[in-house]
């Protein structure tokens, strides 16, 4: 019995429960008239003020002559009559003349119905046990079942994706090609005694495709797909994971050819012996499963299994030795061509204006991921089904882009004109520090509209990617990020709360410069500290001082002056451009947001732009 029927005969249990309720109300109200005893009865009819008695079984329904209404009762295994009679009525009395007495035969509809009230309560009563009996059955059932794996199972005649679907990852797509190849046609691989690979680990960031990869591999070959996520593997039980991944591989082989699919693999193949706590014996044999399944199958059995993680740094090494996960693909961030062969997959079929320049929003979307460009293609939609429109056009998309970098919108947010004033300054401080710096990038958008959690921000995006960051770069990050706060301390002579998030990411920027980056002239080139994962708290990180007392004073000072040159050289800047700054931010308190165009008519760049990294700063 599945869950939906259960809840339908909840219902009409629960519907006969208020039919049985509303039948016994209305019962009661009916008797809500006056009862009286049946010698008071007597009495009245000797008296003749009684006009007619209306006789239900036991029940009596009187009328007076001045049309009173009274019940009464009386006792069901003798007539009325001889009733009456024992209490000194005369027969006189009750001739008709005087009295009209009715005798009602029970109607047959109400004798159903009182049996039903009667057995109504008990029908719901075992109903209810028969019900708490299933469900205990079912969890029992279940019980029964956890060792068995959950993978899904896609079979390869499933509309399935293809390789055509993946797209900008073409170093990928061609090692993975060999995978594909293996799974069609594993005998002419075998007949020349290759030895075929076993694992594939896919490395990349979260959002760049890894599980559609893998389901385009399988699509590719037409051959069933096992898919189980790492953390499905690690449950309550000891003993389940590593039994799941039995279960698994018998599926696998079963079906075989085959591909498995194991995702975050680095739910169950961290470094043994690295942590503490229960789950961690559990993941130690759920791994230690998976390695003997791994070696314990043959070259014949035509099962392949492709991992993924976005931290291959923690996996165990004994998963990547020779035989296991020895092939790594990695997929990187796409650069722009491969942003714009991806909106070009994720426009297919969608209603799109021919002003749509693909090629302007992939160099509009630096760092952006697969998924980012399926979320922002779908906002797009959004955007022009909420204006009415037949086709999505630019201006969508390039919202689009906003409200995937930043957050949606938040026009209700009440500001008051003091507020909106120092946001403006904030947010026109740091556009006219990245405009006057040669290594920043340039300014994309300004806006005092608060999204999610910022008040206003400015957006800012290079010429084009890049994958180094010079030590000029990082300053002048460092530099622009101050330039909020110290627009408000130039303007206002006092400073807000508003800059926590910037002052954050200062102190992380020049932390890493002198500490990871080697970066500061003192320390010179040299990593401070050595990072390690606690495991049983997850992707906290603690850090190892290796370092001693004496260094540790010299890395405060260094990051300490980092922090305040920047500020000072950001304070400059705002001073030599005062002007613009005013204007700029005078300009926001009227129109609320400025386009790259708009900015630069008040403010034209005074430097020559060398460029930066992509970056949204609050
Ligand atoms: P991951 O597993 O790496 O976190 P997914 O494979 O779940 O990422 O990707 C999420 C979605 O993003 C996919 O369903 C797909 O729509 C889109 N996507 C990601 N990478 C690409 C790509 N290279 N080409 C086309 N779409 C992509
Ligand atoms: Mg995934
Ligand atoms: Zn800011």
């Amino acid at each position: 019995m599945n869950s939906r029927n259960q809840s339908f005969i909840i219902y009409i249990l629960l519907f006969i429960a208020i039919i049985a309720m509303v039948f016994f109300t209305v019962n009661q109200q009916s008797s809500q008239v006056v009862e009286i005893p049946i010698n008071k009865l007597a009495t009245d009819i000797r008296e003749g003020k009684v006009k007619s008695i209306i006789e239900d079984e036991s029940r009596l329904e009187i009328t007076y002559k001045n049309n009173d209404i009274r019940t009464s009762t009386k006792d069901p295994s003798t007539p009325l009559i001889a009733q009456l009679v024992e209490l000194g009525v005369t027969p006189e009395d009750l001739s008709s003349e005087q009295i009209s007495v009715e005798i009602k035969l029970p109607s047959p509809l109400l004798g159903v119905f009182s049996i039903l009230s009667y057995i109504l309560p008990f029908i719901i009563l075992i109903g209810l046990f028969w019900f708490i009996f299933r469900q205990a059955q079912g969890s029992n059932n279940a019980a029964m079942s956890f060792g068995k794996s959950k993978a899904r199972m896609f079979t390869g005649d499933h509309p399935t994706v293809t390789f055509d679907d993946v797209a900008g990852v073409e170093e990928a797509k061609e090692e993975l090609e060999e995978v594909v190849e293996f799974l069609r046609e594993p005998q002419k691989f075998i007949a020349l005694g290759a030895r075929i690979p076993k694992g594939v680990l896919l490395v990349g960031a979260p959002g760049t495709g890894k599980t559609l990869m893998a389901k385009a591999v399988s699509g590719e070959a037409g051959v069933p797909f096992f898919s189980i996520s790492g953390s499905e593997f690690v449950e309550m039980f000891v003993g389940v994971g590593a039994s799941r991944v039995r279960d698994l591989f018998e599926q696998a082989k079963r079906h075989s050819p085959a591909l498995i699919f194991v995702d975050e693999i680095d739910a169950v193949g961290r470094h043994r012996g690295a942590g503490l706590g229960g789950s961690h014996d559990e993941r130690e044999q759920t791994l230690n499963q998976l390695l003997v399944e791994m070696d314990g199958f043959d070259t014949d059995t035509n099962v392949i299994i492709i991992a993924a993680t976005n931290r291959p740094d923690i996996l165990d090494p004994a998963l990547l030795r020779p035989g296991r996960f020895d092939r790594r693909v990695t997929l990187d961030r796409p650069d722009i061509k491969g942003r714009e062969e991806i909106l070009e997959v994720h426009v297919k079929g969608k209603p799109v204006s021919p002003d749509v320049d693909l090629s302007d929003i992939a160099r509009s979307t630096p760092g952006f991921v697969g998924a980012d460009i399926e979320n922002l293609v779908n906002e797009a939609a959004i955007l022009a089904a909420r204006r009415n429109k037949r086709v999505i056009e630019h201006s969508e998309f390039m919202e689009a882009i906003e409200r995937v970098i930043a957050g949606p919108e938040r026009k209700s947010r009440l500001i008051n004109e003091n507020e909106k004033k120092i946001i403006a300054y904030h947010e026109a401080g740091h556009a006219v520090v990245i405009n006057a710096l040669p290594e920043a990038d340039t300014v994309q958008k300004i806006s005092i509209i608060s999204r999610g959690e910022a008040g206003g921000y400015t957006i800012a995006f290079p010429e084009e990617d890049r994958m180094l960051k010079s030590r000029g770069q990082i300053l002048s990050d460092m530099i622009t990020l101050l330039g909020g706060r110290a627009a408000e301390e130039i303007v206002f002579n006092d400073i807000t709360s508003g800059a926590s998030n910037d002052l954050e990411r200062v102190t992380k920027l020049a932390r890493t410069m002198v500490m990871r980056l080697g970066m500061s002239e003192e320390l010179g080139p040299m990593v401070y500290g050595k990072k390690e994962e606690l495991v049983f708290l997850g992707r906290e990180i603690s850090e190892q001082r290796d370092y001693s007392e004496h260094i540790a004073e010299k890395i405060d000072t260094a990051i300490h002056s980092l922090v305040q040159e920047s500020y000072q050289k950001a304070k400059d800047i705002l001073n030599r451009y005062r002007k613009e700054l005013d204007e700029v931010a005078e300009k926001l308190l009227v129109v609320e947001s400025l386009t790259a165009a708009e900015f630069f008519e008040i403010f034209p760049t005074p430097v020559e732009k060398t460029g930066g990294i992509p970056q949204k700063i609050v």
